[in-house]
């Protein structure tokens, strides 16, 4: 190698310190993300244990096997269980526990018993399998970054093959009991791997959790924290300057006399009957279709590819479903209605008009009595 081993070692300590600083910055400004937390905690060990390996200066006592070997197998564990909760954010910790420990105890009881060969080589064999868990964990995450979750699997994934390569030379080898650390191509790569795969895992967890925030904060911008449908300027983004496709129908909902279920229920009542009216819209209408929620008691649902026959019968659907709802309350049943303008959009005319004549419609629909579908006048076009 151009530089020697001990080093390299020492190098990748420093800058994967400077990387779980990082880490830590970032789960200290979101102490939601454990991942973050856990991911740090493992480089951490890991680097203490990359520096005990660098300042061993040859000597292979079982002091300087058992020690490193160990902060290592419980770092992997810890950066295992960061993986799984980069996944799911409620994942057990427990199987990232068990791998750890039964990887220490396949590792420790060789090197106790003075097998330093085998118990180098359970230590390359288990940093492999947990290596691989990280893999798989991150690939199978479902995430909206797949480019960086490819690389980041791909990275450990590659890290897992140089350890795994340790193993098996040292099995090739057959010596049981060493004197010195091995030496052959297989470490070498894996001083590389650990180099490139912790300080390059490392930058793109940061990048992953920075996209993730930035998602967050783009989704709580965009919906109705009440009943998780877009809201209006969620729905002006998407159609605000660009009309809906032909074939598109915009529907305008009101419940009907809304004031009064507040005023003799509660606020929280009210809010129970909007959740309501947002579950029906969104189990009756198609997975293309887009719901809002326009004002209080106001939605709008744009839908996508109908003729007026199809539109009409969606809105009629809607409206029939939420009336023959009974809602249990405190008091006994209620019953709630809702009235809706129907306008089916007409080649030039851009979204707010759209809106304008569906508006129309349902103010037409409310003065004939409200609970009804009434469908909007053409346009007039001068
Ligand atoms: P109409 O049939 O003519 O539509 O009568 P309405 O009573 O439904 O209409 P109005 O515009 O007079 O009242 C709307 C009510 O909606 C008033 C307001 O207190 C209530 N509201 C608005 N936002 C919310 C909300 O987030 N939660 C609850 N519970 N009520 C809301
Ligand atoms: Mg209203
Ligand atoms: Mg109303």
């Amino acid at each position: 190698m151009i530089i020697d081993n001990a080093t390299l070692l020492i190098g990748i300590g420093f800058s994967s310190a400077s990387l779980l600083l990082a880490l830590l910055i970032g789960w200290f400004n979101s102490r939601s993300e454990t991942y973050l937390v856990l991911g740090a905690t493992g480089m951490a060990l890991i680097v203490v244990a990359l520096m005990l390996m660098g300042l061993r200066n040859g000597a292979y006592t079982l002091f300087f096997q058992l020690v490193p070997f160990a902060l290592i197998l419980i770092g992997f564990s810890c950066v295992y269980a960061g993986a799984r909760r980069f996944r799911n954010s409620k994942a057990s910790l427990w199987p990232a526990a068990v791998v750890g420990a039964l990887s220490a105890i396949a590792t420790a009881v060789p090197l106790l018993l003075g097998l330093s060969g085998l118990g180098t080589l359970m230590l390359k064999a288990t940093a492999a399998v947990l290596m691989l868990l990280c893999a798989y964990e991150h690939i199978r995450s479902d995430d909206q970054l797949r480019f960086a979750l490819a690389a980041i699997g791909t990275l450990y994934a590659v890290t897992a093959i140089s350890f795994a390569c340790c193993a098996l030379m040292l099995a090739l080898d057959g010596n049981w009991v060493l004197s010195a650390p091995p030496k052959n191509w297989a470490e070498d790569f894996n001083s590389i791997m650990s180099l490139v795969g912790l300080t390059g895992i490392g930058a793109i967890t940061l990048t992953l959790h920075h996209a993730r925030a930035a998602h967050h904060h783009h989704q709580a911008a965009n919906t109705d924290s009440l009943t998780g449908v877009l809201n209006r300027r969620a729905l002006f983004d998407r159609f605000g300057n660009a009309p809906p496709s032909r074939n598109s129908a915009v529907l305008m909902f009101d419940l009907d006399h809304f004031k009064q279920i507040n005023d003799r229920l509660g606020h929280a009542e009210g809010d129970r009957v909007l959740k309501l009216f947002s579950d029906v819209l969104q189990r009756e209408l198609g997975p293309l279709d887009v719901i809002s929620r326009i004002g209080g008691e106001e939605f709008c649902a744009v839908l996508i590819d109908v003729d007026q026959e199809k539109a009409k019968a969606v809105a009629e659907r809607v409206r029939s479903v939420f009336a023959d709802l009974t809602l249990v309350i405190e008091q006994g049943q209620l019953h709630a209605t809702v009235s809706v303008g129907l306008a089916m959009f007409e080649g030039d005319e851009d979204f707010p008009a759209l809106l304008n004549r569906a508006d129309a419609a349902l103010y037409q629909a409310k003065h004939n009595g409200r609970n009804q579908v009434k469908l909007a006048a053409l346009r007039l076009v001068a």
